[in-house]
């Protein structure tokens, strides 16, 4: 058995290559871009208002004094003259701002009559309401790094700098393969002594949102056959998920099976409770994890190993499921010699709570977890308040 850092490290060793495609804005969301993104031009274009207001120049503002308003500056079109002393130019939020001006002052602080304005004594105070050329970034700045997934407001950021299009990682296709005689699909009527099958669903939903691509070879008996059959389906993936059947039980024909087809082992067992089956290898380029078939074990170390392995393939830059530290809402004992993944929930004071029933086969319980409590191996006994990490789900 290794622990689960080394099992961590093993698995982002067999993240497969992934070529790259280029895509318009508008099919590049949650796609991970594969070069880095330079801005194509400054931003601001040319200094700009930031308000609507009146553009002068700061060292003619006086108390009191008079400007002639001398023309307008719009989203869209600039005033073509220059500001001269006593001079202003009716300007809104967006213009350019005119030449030999350097100061906007707010229409609140102004006092408009006919052709002419004057302004508060505030107008000489605060901040020249003018974003400066390039203040934003400048054209050539890197502001998106090879790796980074596109979400809506990186999108937005790529449409300012310029680019219509943009270069992702393919997404990686991931063949899910469950194994087990007792095995229905949902909808079915199981028949005596048959389960229905449920993690393919919850996997398949898991890869989209890692931005993989899952393809569900469906369920096949426990016979070496049918199990070897079903697994060319998977030969045009990139990585490979089998369910179930890896365990040391006379009917787990999986590890077998894998074996015969070439597939070598990285390693199989991990310390960790639930998931301790789990079993990793590489089947050519394709990285292959063996997934135990109890549904939480499934669910967890997917969520453990399965997402980084996607991450590092799409050549994310964080990749490792996030953590993060609340206080623990009940006692715990000492832990035993796995680490351990307690799903847990919110109480009304913050703190998390461990479910009463910590069963690898219920998912009653992980659907409505708000963690998973890590207790490393031989962790001491917990108490209320402790600050305990946990993988937020
Ligand atoms: P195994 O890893 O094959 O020993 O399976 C462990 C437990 O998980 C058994 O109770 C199986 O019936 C159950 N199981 C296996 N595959 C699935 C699946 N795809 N969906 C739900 N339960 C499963
Ligand atoms: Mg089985």
């Amino acid at each position: 058995m290794i622990s689960v850092a080394q099992a961590s490290a093993e698995i982002l060793k067999l993240a497969p290559v992934l070529g790259s495609e280029t895509l318009s804005l508008s099919e590049a969301q949650s796609r991970t871009l594969a070069q880095p993104l330079a801005a194509k031009l400054n931003q601001p274009p040319w200094d700009q208002s930031a308000m609507d207001g009146y553009a002068v120049r700061r060292a003619d503002l006086a108390p009191g004094k008079r400007f002639a308003v001398i023309g307008e500056a719009l989203a869209g079109q600039r005033y073509a003259g220059a500001v001269s002393p006593d001079q202003a130019v009716r300007i809104f939020t967006g213009a350019p701002v005119p030449q030999g001006a350097d100061w906007v002052v707010i229409q609140e602080n102004a006092e408009r009559k006919g052709d002419f304005v004057s302004f508060h004594d505030d107008a000489l105070k605060g901040k020249s309401n003018i974003r400066k050329q390039g203040s934003a970034f400048a054209d050539g700045d890197i502001l998106l790094e090879a790796g980074t997934r596109l979400t809506p407001r990186a999108l937005a950021l790529a449409a300012a700098m310029n680019h219509a299009t943009v270069t992702v990682t393919h997404k990686p296709r991931v063949a899910i393969l469950s194994t087990g005689d007792e095995l229905v699909r949902p909808g079915d009527t199981p028949g005596p002594d048959q389960i229905i099958a449920s993690n393919a669903v919850g996997l398949a939903a898991q890869i989209a949102q890692w931005g993989g691509t899952p393809v569900d070879l469906g369920l096949v008996p426990d016979q070496d056959d049918a199990i070897r059959d079903a697994l060319t389906g998977a030969q045009d993936c990139d990585i490979l998920i089998t369910i179930g059947g890896v365990s040391v039980g006379d009917y787990d024909r999986v590890r077998p099976v894998l074996d015969a087809l070439g597939v070598t082992q990285s390693f199989w067992k991990i310390a960790m409770k639930p998931g301790k089956p789990l079993m990793a290898g590489r089947w050519g380029d394709r990285a292959v994890l063996g997934l135990p078939g109890n549904p939480v074990s499934a669910l967890v170390t997917a969520h453990l190993y399965l997402q980084p392995l996607i991450k590092q393939a799409l050549g994310q830059t964080d990749v490792m499921p996030a953590t993060a530290t609340a206080p623990l809402g009940a006692e715990l004992k000492a832990n035993g010699a796995r680490q351990d993944y307690l799903r847990a929930c919110f109480d009304e004071d913050g703190a998390l709570v461990p479910l009463p029933v910590q069963d690898s086969a219920q998912l009653t319980g992980l659907a409505r977890a708000d963690g998973l409590i890590i207790r490393p191996p031989d962790a001491p006994a917990a108490h209320h308040g402790d600050q305990v990490r946990f993988h937020p789900l």
